[in-house]
């Protein structure tokens, strides 16, 4: 569902820019909204949530689709916990469709889908493991990688229950807007995967602003 944003990016408290391959790890408390920008277009955000105060609460895509009734993400959509709290509701989108299917890119999958030469390839696993390993302040650790969002991702199921990566719906300054629920950690991987088309093949940089409450 297209819906616009109210908020001007010029009044955003808080702003960062996460290079192509890169990854993005930031508190956001309670009550601030913060936006993800496509800034140019067809790019994937691969996204895990934990509850600040207590990282094995964390989002959880099979509680999101159930209370919900449906397997994309948009505006409206609350984002729930394993423990079923809401984290954070997409408050305004402009690309119109997340998934929350496909999970994120790893040098096995990557192994098993497209090539063994494959397996040295940067991927979205790798990007959250250095952010977790170079900030430990978070108290994030392997066992606490799980169910993810893929922003702007492209995952249409088809009529006979398949998965397809298509080639993405968003496109350059294409935003999603989340409020916040409770304390959050953001960890994002900046897809860096070559393979499919959820980033048309060229990764490109993804914008973060925050609005304090
Ligand atoms: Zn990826």
């Amino acid at each position: 569902m297209i819906q616009e944003s109210t908020r001007e990016a010029a009044n955003a408290t808080q702003q960062y820019t996460i290079g192509s391959g890169d990854y993005f790890i930031h508190r956001i408390a309670a009550g601030a909204t913060f936006r993800f920008v496509d800034s140019q277009g067809n790019q994937a955000a691969d996204t895990l949530f934990y509850n600040a105060q207590n990282p094995a609460e964390r989002y959880s895509a099979t509680d999101t689709m159930r209370e919900q009734g449906n397997i994309y993400l948009t505006a409206g959509s609350v984002l729930r916990s394993n423990l079923n709290n809401p984290m954070l509701e997409i408050v305004a989108d402009t690309c119109g469709r997340h998934d929350t299917l496909g999970g994120a890119c790893a040098s096995e999958s990557n192994t098993v889908r497209y090539d063994l030469e494959k397996r040295c390839m940067h991927a979205c696993r790798d990007s959250w493991m250095l952010a977790i390993a170079e900030h430990p302040e978070y108290g994030l650790h392997k066992r606490d990688i799980a169910h993810n969002v893929n922003f702007f991702m492209n995952v249409p199921v088809t009529d006979a229950g398949g998965l397809t990566f298509e080639d993405g719906i968003s496109a350059p300054g294409k935003y999603v807007e989340m409020r916040a629920a409770m304390d959050l950690i953001v960890l994002i991987s900046n897809c860096p995967q070559l393979n499919n088309p959820c980033n048309g093949y060229n990764p490109t940089p993804v914008d973060v602003l925050v609005w304090d409450a």
